[in-house]
């Protein structure tokens, strides 16, 4: 690797979402020399490329935003209590402008190999185009970044247009006129297909398995409630870390095995029309006990009964597993829209699909179709970081280390890979948070770190193998004190037939915060510096 036109850097970054730009900021506040090295043409990571219609946040925006600035946080307003991701992406390009980080993000190289050189202490990392050398990795690649695209039988035949929500076109699409299908009905399925259903001729939803939804309730921005939390937005923004999962407007302590049945269901209705995914958060017991997540869900499947006319259409679309089992969706109008004599119900659990041809889905019957869109997901987590080749000390792959399941510690580092760090590793909140201060809690605390370390002439950092094995099994125990471990998903892996299952986020922000500071206050507890082999 002794090329001439290797580019240096104190600190290699990978990925420009929210993640990395506050990365980049914080480093290059630091003193440091660091580049942010991203795949797509522009910034922005999910909020880029997930165009479809509807998308939005879920978690309100006044939440779902950066809190390291007064005056920007001051300053931004939001149009309406969920934005829509044109208006998250005009955000995060703002925020690229206003602390001037765009010189620092080389766009169209995407990362496919970081190797340790144990010799020299330094990361050689190679892009499609260049080749660099650093002391600092972080990757802020995302949990949510690498789509999944099963393999239909026959998919590479279709000759009308194939879409996938997550890496929609950024040219706007017109569905009318048009037989139109979508395979899934997760968050992305479940956001854009009311509004595919006002276009389309004909809308074929294939359903393998149908989700919770609460409705949003969107709307404009309520004035009142901005200048509350903007008058103290920054108590406001500490409530994330006190809440189990980072939401500050989601937070009781009640419990539904000790409350009257009736007053649960009135806080229900309430929850139901003001609380989207607060809704999971309305007692304390639900993501807990399954008898207290028993009567929620029969709250949901009751309300699905009372929207959806046709009885057999309403049973296909409630769900039978623990709510929150899987990621729990907030919509807009989406069981409504199965009232619509254009929408069809396809049960892909009793006829699943047997083709793809030219022009048409085969399943129970043969849909004609003009186009297909796939809204089947991202292998999450992990797979960023398995698709690059990533090599650490005694040439050990990453993915090879995390054959049977990823582990971590605390989500940031990993055994054997020094002087690495991921932003929303497996193993930390993650997608079991609001992210926005998931991601800056990751990038203080990696930043801090390093200047700890240059303070202390400390070159190399490595979790120690013993830390991080004791940190996953305190993921998984925790994890096994809830709802969440008895259901298929994506959190352990279930929806990619040949990845580890393995429940990978931390359950509990306020415990996880705890650690974090924990493991700071004695000196870097679990991490090994320098280690001599
Ligand atoms: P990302 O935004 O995923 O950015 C990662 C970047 O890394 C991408 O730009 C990608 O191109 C780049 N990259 C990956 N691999 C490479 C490589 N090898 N080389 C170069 N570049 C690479 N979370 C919430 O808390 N609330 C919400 O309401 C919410 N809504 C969501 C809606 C959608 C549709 C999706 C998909 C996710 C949502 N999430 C939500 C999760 C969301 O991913 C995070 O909130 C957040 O945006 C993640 O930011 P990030 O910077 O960590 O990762
Ligand atoms: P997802 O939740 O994983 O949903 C994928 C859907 O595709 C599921 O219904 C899945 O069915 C189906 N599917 C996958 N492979 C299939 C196959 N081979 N055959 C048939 N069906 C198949 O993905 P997503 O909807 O993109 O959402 C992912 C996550 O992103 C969310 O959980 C959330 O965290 C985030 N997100 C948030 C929002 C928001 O509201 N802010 C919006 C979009 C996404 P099975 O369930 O049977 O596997």
């Amino acid at each position: 690797m002794n090329d001439q036109t290797i580019k240096e850097f104190d600190a290699i970054i990978v990925g420009a979402g929210f993640a990395g730009i506050y990365q980049l900021l914080k480093l290059r506040r630091l003193g440091l020399s660091a580049v942010i090295l991203e795949k797509a043409d522009q910034i922005g990571g999910t909020w880029h490329w997930n165009r479809y219609p509807g998308a939005r946040c879920d978690i309100p925006s006044l939440e779902y935003s950066y809190q390291f600035d007064e005056d920007l946080q001051q300053e931004w307003n939001w149009s309406e209590k969920y934005s829509a991701q044109p208006e998250i992406l005009e955000y995060i390009n703002h925020v690229a402008d206003r602390f001037e980080l765009r010189d620092g993000i080389n766009f169209e190289e995407e990362v496919s190999k970081a190797t340790f050189i144990e010799s020299e202490s330094k990361w050689y990392v190679e892009t499609s185009k260049n080749k660099y050398e650093t002391r600092f990795c972080i990757f802020a690649t995302g949990c949510l970044s690498v789509p999944n695209k099963p393999n239909f039988n026959g998919l590479e035949n279709f000759e009308g247009e194939i879409l996938q929500t997550s890496t929609w076109p950024q040219e706007e699409q017109n569905f009318s006129g048009k037989k139109v299908a979508i395979i899934g009905t997760g968050s992305s399925a479940i956001q854009s297909i009311p509004l595919i259903a006002e276009q389309a001729e004909e809308l074929y939803v294939f359903q393998r398995t149908p989700n919770y939804s609460i409705p949003s309730n969107n709307g404009p921005m309520d004035k009142e409630v901005e200048k509350q939390v903007k008058s103290r937005y920054p108590e406001f923004r500490k409530e994330n870390y006190l809440n189990g999962f980072g939401i500050a407007a989601m937070s009781d302590e009640a419990l539904i095995s000790e409350s009257d049945p009736e007053e649960v269901n009135a806080n229900f209705e309430e929850n139901w029309k003001n609380a989207g995914l607060g809704f999971f958060g309305g007692y304390a017991d639900i993501p807990l006990d399954v008898d207290a997540n028993a009567v929620a869900a029969n709250f949901v499947r009751n309300k699905i009964k009372g929207i959806v006319k046709d009885p057999h259409t309403a049973a296909l679309l409630s769900p039978d597993y623990h709510i929150g089992g899987k990621r729990l969706c907030v919509d807009t109008g989406y069981f409504e829209t199965f009232n619509k004599e254009n929408v069809h119900l396809i049960n892909l659990k009793e006829n699943p699909i047997s083709e793809i041809t030219s022009n048409s889905i085969n399943s129970d019957e043969v849909y004609e179709i003009d186009t297909l869109i796939l809204a089947t997901g991202f292998d999450a987590m992990t797979g960023a970081l398995t698709n690059i080749d990533i090599s650490g000390r005694d040439n050990i792959k990453l993915k090879d280390q995390w054959k049977e399941g990823a582990k971590s510690y605390l989500g940031l580092g990993i055994s054997n890979f020094p002087n690495l760090f991921t932003v929303t590793g497996p193993g930390s909140p993650s997608v079991l948070s609001n992210m926005m201060p998931s991601i800056e809690q990751h990038v203080n605390w990696i930043t801090d770190c390093i200047d700890w370390m240059i303070k202390n002439e400390k070159k190399v950092i490595e979790s120690s193998a013993t830390a991080e094995e004791d940190w996953m099994v305190l993921v998984n125990e925790i994890a096994d004190m809830t709802i969440f471990t008895d259901t298929k998903s994506w959190y352990n892996g279930s929806n990619i037939e040949s990845k580890a299952k393995a429940f990978l986020p931390f359950i509990g922000v306020p415990v996880y915060t705890e650690k974090l500071e924990e493991v700071v206050s004695e000196n870097y507890k679990g991490f090994i510096f320098d280690r001599v082999n």
